[in-house]
């Protein structure tokens, strides 16, 4: 596996910003960045249904699409990934192992997990980038992502609830550290910075700095999660592929005739292994 990912290193870091691009002109995509679990209440984090279909008898496809799909939609891409090394299919495991990372990153973003996601209901408008953007340009050359070997996750579908879950209890932290801070700062908080032609309002150094440290070592263990929990996705499509040699994937892509016939196959057996089928809807969105 590493041998195959670190060849295509590069495309996976341009693609893994694809699903945000996608976000204004793919009209189900929005919903996938993130999951309002307030909306639902205060233990909601505790007692919302794990799986989607408990979940839409519980609250219609409508309510949960309205408030957020995050950790479902992880669950379905992992299917996908699956589905994509059974047929061994290069191009597909690629654009699916890049847009992974994106949903399981988001997933370890508190922010991602709340309807103030952007401190919008505590006057702190701006939180958001603050968190995960500014503060990473700013102080990630001194974080440590090595983060040991990939494991396999017997369940992804409740690994996935379990980053949300951890994220979203970190939500109270990342508003309240914030405004006790900002009553400290009132005048010193934001500075004027040039980028390009460009002069913008960006949250001053030693505001950010002083957030940092108070947050302690929050965001650098949020995407050390991230990166450990997008490696276990990854090795544990993989074995429940079957573990497909990828190296007689590196330089060569199987033509769509090779391609169509496996994916048929793929569909024969799903067909005839009826427990597989039943796994896969008790745990995907159908769409
Ligand atoms: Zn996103």
């Amino acid at each position: 596996m590493i041998v195959f990912y670190k060849r295509n290193i590069e495309y996976i870091e341009r693609a893994a910003v694809n699903p945000d691009r996608r976000r204004f002109s793919v009209v189900d995509e929005a919903p996938r960045h993130y999951i309002d679990l307030d909306h639902y209440g205060d233990s909601a984090w505790h007692k919302m249904p794990r799986f989607w279909n408990d979940a839409v008898i519980q609250y219609t496809e409508d309510t949960l699409k309205a408030y957020g799909i995050l950790p479902w939609h992880i669950n379905r891409v992992y299917y996908q990934l699956r589905d994509a090394f059974m047929i061994r299919d290069p191009e597909k495991i690629l654009r699916l192992s890049a847009e992974l990372g994106h949903y399981i990153a988001d997933a370890n973003v508190p922010l991602h997990t709340t309807e103030n996601y952007n401190g919008q209901r505590t006057g702190q408008n701006g939180i958001h980038a603050f968190w995960e953007s500014r503060l990473p340009e700013l102080f990630s050359d001194n974080y440590d992502f090595f983060v040991g070997k990939a494991e396999y996750i017997p369940n992804t579908q409740l690994a996935a609830w379990q980053a949300v879950v951890k994220a979203h209890l970190q939500v109270d932290s990342v508003l309240v550290i914030e405004k006790r801070l900002s009553q400290q700062y009132q005048h010193s908080k934001y500075t004027f910075e040039t980028k390009g032609r460009q002069t913008i309002k960006a949250y001053a150094r030693e505001y950010s700095k002083a957030y940092h440290t108070l947050l302690q070592g929050m965001v650098e263990q949020q995407m050390r999660a991230s990166i450990k929990m997008l490696g276990d996705f990854w090795y544990t499509a993989w074995i429940d592929a079957g573990q497909p040699d990828l190296k007689a994937l590196l330089d060569r892509q199987p033509s769509e005739q090779e391609l169509q016939q496996r994916r048929e196959e793929l569909e024969q057996w799903k067909q005839q292994n009826i427990r597989v089928r039943v796994r896969e809807h008790e745990m995907i969105e159908n769409q």
